[in-house]
């Protein structure tokens, strides 16, 4: 059994060495978004929209295609829905989220004048914005500690056993107990591009991992 200290050394330890081994691997779309755009928390916010249930490979393009026309709430809500769908077409569900974009801008311009709020109270009450999209804002956007779970946060992190859970809901209060604070922004970034190009969903590429000797595979039953 190990304790909440070793979990704590190893999830720190596989952080570092990820620091190392994805570097020249693509980025993240929010991480692109900050070095194209900076920390704008709007663009944040529209990107993470954009990249619902869609690869970043496609959803950075159309992200850039977006915000050529515009990068405001006010432009956002001048544009013709056409338009919008048009610019982030092939994204899944481009209609709906197009339609979310707009419901989006025009409440943060009626309630928040116009600005992303930076607290999860307020971002969870913005239509569409579910916990992930809230701390991923809250993270990269306003560097305020969150950690963002999405689906390969969950697989990665129960796959090396820092965790044990069945929801993404329960890996984000499980990982607040293992990651120091300061990794909790920087654990997501580094899980996502290890889960895109090394932990796959089917079939890991194991045999070349950098963190092998560290990850106990639990649940991996094929792999490279
Ligand atoms: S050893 Fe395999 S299961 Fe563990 S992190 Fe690497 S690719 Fe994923």
């Amino acid at each position: 059994m190990q304790t909440d200290h070793t979990v704590q050394e190893r999830a720190t330890k596989i952080v570092k060495i990820l620091q190392r081994a994805t570097q020249g691997m693509a980025l993240p779309a929010a991480t692109s978004i900050v070095n194209e755009y900076g920390r704008d928390p709007y663009l944040i916010l529209v990107s993470c929209i954009l990249s619902l249930r869609t690869k970043d490979s496609v959803s950075w393009p159309a992200s850039r295609r977006l915000f050529f026309y515009a990068k405001t709430p006010s432009q956002m809500i001048a544009l013709p829905a056409e338009t919008i769908q048009k610019a982030i077409y092939p994204c899944g569900f481009y209609r709906q989220k197009t339609a979310q974009i707009l419901e989006l801008s025009a409440d943060l311009l009626a309630r928040f004048g116009g600005k992303v709020p930076d607290n999860e109270k307020d971002l969870l009450s913005l239509k569409g914005v579910g916990r992930k999209t809230a701390n991923l804002v809250l993270g990269v956007a306003f560097e305020i500690p969150a950690i963002c779970v999405d689906v390969h946060v969950h697989r990665i992190s129960n796959r090396l056993g820092l965790v044990q859970t069945k929801t993404v809901e329960e890996t984000e209060e499980a990982l607040k107990k293992v990651l120091p604070q300061n990794l909790w922004i920087e654990y997501n970034r580094l899980i996502v591009i290890w889960g895109q190009n090394v932990c796959v969903p089917q079939s890991p590429f194991c045999s070349t991992c950098a963190i092998a000797t560290a990850c106990p595979r639990i649940g991996v039953t094929r792999s490279r």
